[in-house]
């Protein structure tokens, strides 16, 4: 019963049918959660149609983590005992909380891991054939081994590239022929980096397909475009969140991002709360259950269309994909900005290597500047301050680091820091 609902819903392009399949999907979820989850039973009510769905209150990290706080070690979002969870992971804290941990069941990691198979690896073209290299250290954090065990269901050949320097990592990923290669963007352009200090050539291996989450780097144009000439493949995004699961993945049409939506509920909300075309995203999971998320505030800010893609997906997609957090958005003389916006014009400089935006706050403004490290030692400024001008509107001051002083992540790249650290 189960694959055959699976099998509708991947076929259904009748938006009603979908809006009954997730309806379906939460109430039978929500009366499990009711009856026994202590986090969410006095914030829920029981929902019969959309209309309540919509009344059900907006849940935040800031939540969750007070609530981990307050109920040591895994707080109260916990719809079964604790015998029934087979895997731990936790966020990776890269925004200066704490990290937040999560449980999953054998069935929400199943979970997990058929969208990864069945949406992500799909959407890239990657199938049982091919030799995945997964450059990350395997740490707590959940993306990793989602994707590790997507591909694995896959068929494919899943080689972990964990404890490895990055010249090791190149050195396997051609030796071992690998086909695929899933990373954050900012460590594509790191490992092309390093590759091109050693002459190795990237651009004549069996890389085909790149896969890249944590950062929005793949769905900028400059970013996505520096990476497919490094690699010579072609790039896909992928967006997730270790609280709520693998949310979306590219476009063909290479202008977006379509959302899961047999998986997830989404809604679009605006600073008042109110749905919007533009906004927070909020995402509730439907295969999660025994730490399920409903009506969560990603922090991500996006603007989307339910006009029918031509690539044949059903599903909404997130235009340009994610813009920037809500958190990172910084203001320049009035005109507010993400660090995406910048990272679209650097990554058109292949000289330029890593960056960072400095913010200070003087007299209740935000003045920020873009440091910068450049392969060669005599890069003028004068013409990126310039392309940044055109593109953005405002003036953002740009400073030459030396080279290997800023930091390097295999992680989420911190793009914007306060001035002096
Ligand atoms: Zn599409």
């Amino acid at each position: 019963m189960r694959a055959l609902r699976s099998a509708t819903v991947r076929s259904t392009t009748d938006p009603d049918e979908l809006r009954e399949i997730q309806l379906t999907k939460l109430r039978a979820g929500l009366a499990e959660v009711l009856a026994a989850n202590a986090f969410w039973r006095d914030r829920l009510h029981d929902v019969r149609g959309w209309g309540d769905f919509e009344r059900l209150p907006l849940a935040t990290k800031a939540d969750l983590l007070a609530d981990q706080a307050a109920h040591p070690p895994y707080g109260t979002n916990l719809t079964y005992p604790l015998e029934r969870f087979v895997r731990l992971h936790q966020t990776s804290g890269s925004s200066g909380d704490q990290p937040l941990r999560w449980l999953d069941t054998a069935e929400s990691w199943d979970w997990w891991l058929k969208i990864w198979a069945e949406h992500v690896y799909h959407a890239a073209g990657v199938k049982a054939g091919d030799r995945v290299f997964f450059a990350f250290s395997f740490g707590p954090f959940v993306g990793f081994w989602s994707a590790f065990g997507g591909a694995q269901r896959l068929g494919a050949l899943c080689i972990s590239g964990g404890a490895m320097t990055s010249e090791q990592r190149l050195r396997n990923m051609l030796d071992l022929r690998a086909t695929v290669l899933l990373s954050t963007p900012t460590y594509a352009l790191r490992l092309a980096d390093v590759a091109n200090e050693l002459g190795l050539d990237l651009r004549g291996s069996d890389v085909r397909v790149t896969i890249h989450a944590g950062e929005p780097g793949a769905s900028i144009p400059a970013a996505r475009g520096a990476i497919e000439a490094a690699y010579g493949a072609t790039c896909f995004d992928h967006t997730g969140m270790t609280e709520l699961g693998p949310t979306g993945h590219s476009c063909s049409q290479r202008d977006g991002i379509h959302l899961i939506e047999p998986e997830f509920i989404f809604e679009v909300l605006d600073a008042n709360g109110n749905p919007s075309d533009e906004g927070e995203l909020v995402a509730t999971n439907l295969g999660r259950w025994g730490m399920p998320l409903i009506r969560y505030r990603t922090g991500d800010r996006v603007r989307w269309s339910r006009e029918r893609c031509s690539c044949g997906s059903p599903f909404v997609k997130l235009l340009g994909g994610i813009r920037g957090r809500v958190d990172d958005m910084f203001t320049v003389r009035g005109v507010n900005l993400f660090p995406s916006q910048v990272e679209d014009i650097v990554r058109r400089y292949p000289e330029v290597v890593e960056f960072v935006i400095e913010r200070r706050r003087e007299r209740q403004m935000d003045e920020v500047s873009l440091v910068i490290e450049t392969v060669a030692g005599n890069f003028s400024t004068e013409r990126l301050e310039a392309d940044l001008r055109q593109a953005l509107g405002v003036r953002l001051k740009c400073r030459v680091a030396e080279r290997g002083t800023l930091p390097r992540s295999e992680h989420k790249a911190k793009r914007i820091r306060p001035a002096g650290s």
